[in-house]
């Protein structure tokens, strides 16, 4: 079967790990966000498809969930002695990858190209596709104006409180073919537990993205990424209330409204499951913190199944 995944970096990259597990060489692919990608001493940093490509190549910091294990931080701190900001933590490991990244595109290639390029370097078999070949960037509005998704994110640890959210350059980007084949062609295209205003929003955006998704003949399932009505990391929580979304598996499901068959819960949340059935959800509720290895796999699985599929 071909199984499409749309994600972030951490729940995105933790459900990523489980279904490769599980899954042939080839047998996925993952439409990951750009839209956190920012530029950082003239490189091209781009967190989340990194997150997802060294969690796949087993190189993951995992006690972090982002950045190389082992990394060491000397270039950082030459760039703070120069001067330079230094609170976007990057490693010296991962700094070639941001190196590699810019090379390549100042010489013309798509970023989906080096995307896959990178990921098939450093060992990975499934397919990391990009949503767009273009610059989206998502921007957060605070009471001090607008900043970068980084900025908030990591600058700002986001402590602001967000009062509105834009994604810049989203009118031009188009959405790359790669990525609308795979919707078109997976028997079961799931959205990862990851931010849906942020992450898997940035991908819903592009207007022929959602019409494929609207169209796809794949079984559509969505992960919440809500534990007992709660981010198990992160501003989610947050951001669906400055959208105009309640805070809950049903602010969840309104984010995804015609584009999703069914909705994941957590146990904890099993109360959801009479208000999302009647929204024309089919639920299935089961354990869906992915702490061990083990946890990946076993949601992973228990994905296929719904869509009547062995992994
Ligand atoms: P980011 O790009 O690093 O912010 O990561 P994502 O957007 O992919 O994922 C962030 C979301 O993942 C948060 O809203 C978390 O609540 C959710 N999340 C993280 N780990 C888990 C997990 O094990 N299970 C579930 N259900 N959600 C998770
Ligand atoms: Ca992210």
């Amino acid at each position: 079967p071909k199984i499409t995944l749309l994600a972030g970096g951490g729940g995105g990259a933790k459900l990523a790990i489980g279904l490769a597990a599980i899954l042939q060489p080839g047998q996925l692919s993952i439409i990951g966000n750009v839209a956190d990608d920012q530029e950082f001493h003239g490189l091209w940093v781009s967190p989340d498809i990194d997150t997802i490509t060294y969690s796949l190549a087993g190189l993951i910091d995992r006690s972090k969930g982002w950045g190389l294990a082992n990394e060491t931080s000397r270039t950082l701190e030459g760039l703070a002695r120069l001067g330079s900001d230094d609170w976007m933590y990057l490693g010296d490991q991962d700094f070639a990858t941001h190196i590699y990244r810019t090379e390549l595109r100042r010489q013309g290639v798509r970023p989906s190209a080096i995307a896959q390029t990178i990921a098939r370097a450093l060992g990975v078999t499934a397919n990391i596709l990009l949503p767009s070949d273009d610059r989206m960037q998502t921007e957060v509005k605070t009471a001090r104006g607008w900043l970068s998704f980084q900025e908030y994110f990591v600058r700002e640890q986001c402590r602001p409180e967000v009062l509105e959210l834009r994604i810049q350059g989203l009118e031009e980007a188009r959405p790359t073919e790669e990525a609308l084949a795979a919707i078109r062609d997976a028997d079961l295209l799931i959205l990862a537990p990851s931010n849906p205003l942020v992450s898997i929003g940035p991908i819903l955006a592009l207007p022929a993205i959602r019409n494929a998704l609207e169209k796809t003949r794949a079984t559509r399932v969505a992960v919440s990424p809500l534990i007992g009505g709660q981010t198990v990391k992160g501003p989610a929580n947050r951001m669906l209330k400055a959208a105009g979304y309640s805070c809950s598996n049903l602010g969840v499901a309104d984010c995804y409204r015609g584009l999703i068959d069914s909705l994941v819960i957590d146990v904890s949340d099993s109360a959801d499951v009479a208000a999302l059935q009647a929204r024309g959800l089919k639920t299935l509720v089961t354990q869906t913190l992915m702490s061990s290895d083990a946890d990946k796999a076993c949601l992973a699985r228990e994905l296929l199944a719904i869509a009547g599929l062995a992994g």
